[in-house]
């Protein structure tokens, strides 16, 4: 069978089916989706979107872990900067600043609805170690048997070049193998991975699943590692390897217009990632 399936747009049936029959789900939010690009507000609008589908899954007796971006998109307004141009000590003091704004956001948002909400800033070695992750992984069932819906970034405050994930895409995968997940979905600002550059090039076909990440797939992702959003394509690929090992499935869609989860669900463009076997390989945690 062909490791990869190109195709316009993927089977809403399909999509539809993998949100609906999972039981747990993590929701990835990137820093281009949750902070204005030009001003880094928090895009307020948007959110309440992503919150209503969220809370939707959960009516519907499924559980919702987010792992958000944007501390320090948001932050780096206080330097009168964009978050790229900052050195690794403003970034953390922006992500310091810009953590508080996110969660007060998501608090705000899901208290409207009715719902609480629980902050788990985690690091590299947090997610290494067995008896923190383990205790990670604690605090994150107690926090979905309350019905507080988890809040995850990696904190940056403390972190540095050397000890850090530094893209919130394998962050959410780890965080996907520790808690047991069905399906992760990485929203970004691109519709998914592409044959080639679909800026440059008007061949460029969407694909939209993938069985085995063979060279030919990583190559793909290398031509848009830059360009198209924020974590790049290299890592969202270094994620899937995660999932695809740890058994579970992973999506990647655009999440730029409102209620991101419900476009997934009606078959808007994604890329769908399929592990081998489902016997989910949980030794590790
Ligand atoms: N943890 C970073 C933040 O909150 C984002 C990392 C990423 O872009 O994936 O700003």
């Amino acid at each position: 069978m062909s490791s990869l399936v190109q195709q316009d747009s993927i089977p809403a049936i399909t999509s539809a089916v993998q949100l609906l029959s999972a039981r747990r789900l993590i929701v990835k939010v990137g820093s281009a989706l949750i902070a204005d690009a030009d001003t880094g507000e928090i895009r307020g609008p948007w959110l309440e979107g992503l919150i209503e589908d969220v809370v939707r899954f959960v009516a519907r007796g499924q559980q919702v872990i987010i792992v958000t971006s944007g501390a320090v998109a948001v932050g780096s307004r206080r330097f009168g900067r964009l978050d790229r141009r900052l050195q690794i000590v403003e970034k953390q003091a922006a992500a310091a600043i810009g953590q508080v704004q996110l969660m007060h956001a998501y608090d705000q948002s899901l208290k409207r609805r009715g719902f609480g909400v629980g902050q788990l800033l985690l690091t590299a070695e947090d997610v290494d170690n067995q008896h923190r992750c383990l205790n990670a992984r604690a605090t994150l069932e107690q926090l979905l048997k309350v019905g507080a819906v988890p809040v995850v970034n990696e904190n940056d405050a403390t972190t540095t070049a050397e000890n850090c994930f530094g893209d919130n895409d394998r962050l959410a995968a780890r965080v996907a193998h520790m808690v047991n997940a069905d399906v992760l979905i990485l929203l970004s600002n691109v519709d998914g991975l592409f044959t080639q550059d679909p800026h440059d090039n008007p061949l460029a076909r969407l694909v939209t699943e993938v069985r085995c990440i063979t060279p030919e797939i990583e190559a793909m992702a290398g031509h848009s590692a830059a360009r198209h959003s924020s974590g790049g394509m290299v890592t969202k690929l270094m994620a899937a390897k995660i999932a695809m090992d740890a058994g579970y499935e992973m999506v990647i869609a655009n999440g730029i217009k409102s209620y991101p989860l419900a476009a997934i669900e009606n078959g808007g463009p994604s890329t769908w990632f399929f592990p081998r076997a489902k016997d989910k390989d949980r030794a590790r945690y």
